[in-house]
């Protein structure tokens, strides 16, 4: 969880919303660990959990990993929860829940629907108020008047993260 925060932190750093994923292996290898990149890449599919996977599975030469796990910083949306079914993953570590875009515990609650054909356990609400931190920090400094020369709470001090 601490390399899914520091990637969630070096996204925010990135201008990108501060949300980081990492995909661990059994044995406790990272296979993947990205932050959001949806503006760098102009690509609205480019979220932290997806390119995790992606990573994963190209490291793994495999479509599936069915021995791993995702530490992500948010609740995934239901693009991401797809893509973690899909993925056949074992268990699913998230941070602060989001009920307005997340679709774990939320929303079309993608896990629990007779459609979805795998479903891993899933553990929320880890280090929820920090994961949460982060977030309103990155918004509050948006929307902030000096939006632009403000930095985001909790990317000036990351040691021994990650
Ligand atoms: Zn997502």
């Amino acid at each position: 969880m601490a390399r899914a925060f520091a990637e969630a932190a070096a996204a925010g750093a990135r201008g990108e919303v501060p949300v980081g994923a990492v995909v661990v292996a059994a044995d406790g290898a990272v296979l993947g660990a990205a932050g959001n990149r949806v503006e760098e890449l102009c690509d609205p599919t480019a979220h932290a959990e997806l390119l995790a996977i992606r990573a994963a599975c190209a490291a793994r030469a495999a479509p599936r990993l069915p021995d791993c796990d995702l530490y992500v910083t948010l609740e995934p949306c239901a693009l991401c929860a797809a893509a973690i079914s899909f993925a056949r993953l074992r268990r699913l570590f998230f941070g602060a829940y989001d009920p307005k875009g997340g679709a774990v515990d939320h929303g079309p609650r993608l896990f629990t629907q007779p459609t979805c054909h795998h479903a891993p356990e899933v553990v929320g609400g880890i280090e929820e108020r920090r994961a949460g931190a982060l977030l309103r920090g990155f918004f509050a400094a948006r929307r902030g008047p000096d939006a632009e020369a403000r930095r985001v709470p909790g990317t000036r001090s990351t040691p021994g993260l990650g």
